[in-house]
């Protein structure tokens, strides 16, 4: 009696949990095509189990969606044949208003005959519509990320432009493919960080891109030009733009990344060309007039002398006349030379034009300018220039020599002095060295 009433008690907690797991059950003899289904396996398909009465196995093949029948037939085979513990798979039926819906259908043999053939099986079934429904979306999400995904792969190929995220919070870093390229390395030799993106960039270059970074943090924008050192150890110049967004408590840098080696290489290359004269490959007038004037602050500044020497060629048209004009370029050429073996780092010789060249010497006295011009103009006078007809020549210089003055209003007066000085040597018979202070 007691033990009756906990079992009919069990049976009645089973039910309740059935119910409020909203669960369509069924039972199924095989052998006869008997069923059993109840009342929320009718309400799933949109009906009552009265509007179904009489049901068969047939009234189930009815609803199945044909494409699935395949799908539940092999499922009820592998049971059967001792392949899977559980019948259990995922099919569509047809609703009572014309849409499909999601079923998982699942359950085991209770019963089978004397001969060993399944007989009662017993079921469940759930509607899973929407969940197939959540994860037919992210599916096709994913599907458009990746497509995304490869859009901008294709559009950073066309830019020769990498793309790239940072956390500076957690040092986390995403890296797309064209990156690894630009810093010659593949996803297999090394994971992306902030530190081991840190570990490539030129070390006399860090503190300009960790200064771009926080500059990010004011103005929203990272923007740097430095150099990596790449594996191999060749150096490449990169352009970094990168927009900075606070999310939440992380600061994140979402940036791009661009290889300007070889602009770099033609900026360098056109600089060279301004500054340097192509013949004797000294500096030019412009680098001289600019390190005068930077000179002239100096002294100003800080009382550092500097003395200024002017050389010109003697009688150099009758050299061009005489030994014809490449003769008169090696001349050029070989005074240039001269100036350039025997100065000081800190000085700078220079092409001031023609056959002129000035001589800067910072830090130099005037005394001691005097003593290296006088050195200079016996050192170019006893060059001996051969010819080709077993013959030769030799040239002599002129130099007029100044220094900056406490009275100078601007450093072009150092240079009209040391050229009267110049001028006055000339007349005087040339070959020697005249001086201004
Ligand atoms: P002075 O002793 O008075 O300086 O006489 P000079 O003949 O040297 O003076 P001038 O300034 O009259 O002549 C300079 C010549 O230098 C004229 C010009 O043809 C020549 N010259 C200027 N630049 C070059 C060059 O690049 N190559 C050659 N070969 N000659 C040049
Ligand atoms: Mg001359
Ligand atoms: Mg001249």
């Amino acid at each position: 009696m007691g033990q009756s009433r906990i079992f009919g008690d069990r049976i009645s907690a089973l039910e309740t949990i059935i119910d409020v797991a909203e669960l369509g059950t069924w039972m199924w003899n095989v052998q006869t095509g008997e069923t059993e289904f109840n009342e929320y396996w009718a309400q799933m398909l949109g009906y009552t189990l009265h509007e179904l009465a009489p049901t068969s196995i047939q009234t189930w093949l009815d609803f199945l969606y044909e494409e699935d029948r395949g799908v539940s037939e092999r499922a009820l085979k592998a049971h059967f044949e001792g392949e899977s513990s559980v019948y259990d798979c995922e099919v569509r039926v047809y609703h009572r208003d014309d849409r499909l819906i999601w079923i998982r259908d699942f359950g085991r043999v209770i019963s089978w005959t004397p001969q060993g053939e399944p007989e009662w099986v017993s079921g469940a079934h759930l509607d899973i519509t929407s969940q197939k429904e959540i994860e037919q979306s992210l599916r096709r999400e994913s599907e458009a990320n990746r497509e995304l995904v490869q859009t901008l792969e294709k559009a950073q190929e066309i830019g020769n432009l990498g793309y790239w995220k940072a956390s500076l919070e957690t040092g986390e870093l995403y890296w797309s493919n064209k990156v690894f390229e630009i810093f010659g390395v593949t996803r297999e030799t090394i994971v992306p960080s902030v530190a081991a993106f840190k570990s490539f960039v030129h070390p006399q270059d860090l503190a300009q891109v960790e200064a771009s970074e926080e500059r990010a943090k004011q103005t929203g924008l990272h923007d740097v030009e430095h150099r990596i050192i790449l594996p191999d150890g060749a150096i490449r110049w990169v352009h970094e733009r990168a927009d900075y967004t606070p999310v939440g408590e992380d600061k994140v840098l979402i940036g791009t990344v661009r290889d300007i080696t070889e602009q770099k290489e033609q900026e360098e290359l056109l600089r060279h060309m301004s500054l340097t004269d192509p013949l004797t490959q000294i500096n030019n007038r412009r680098v001289f007039m600019e390190r005068l004037h930077e000179s002239h602050e100096l002294f100003q500044r800080r009382g550092i002398p500097v003395a200024v020497i002017m050389f010109d060629i003697d009688h150099f048209k009758i050299v061009n006349d005489t030994y014809g004009h490449s003769a008169g370029d090696a001349v050029i050429q070989s005074v240039a030379q001269t100036l350039s073996d025997s100065v000081r780092e800190s000085d700078l010789p220079c092409r001031l034009g023609g056959e002129e060249f000035g001589l800067l010497l910072p830090g130099t006295g005037f005394a001691e300018a005097c003593r290296l011009a006088e050195r200079l103009r016996v050192e170019i006078s006893q060059h001996w220039y051969p010819l080709a007809d077993g013959g030769g020549f030799r040239v002599t210089v002129t130099a007029g020599i100044s220094s900056l003055s406490v009275n100078d209003q601007s450093p072009e007066q150092v240079l009209q002095r040391a050229d009267a000085a110049l001028y006055r040597g000339k007349a005087a018979g040339r070959d020697r060295v005249r001086k201004q202070r």
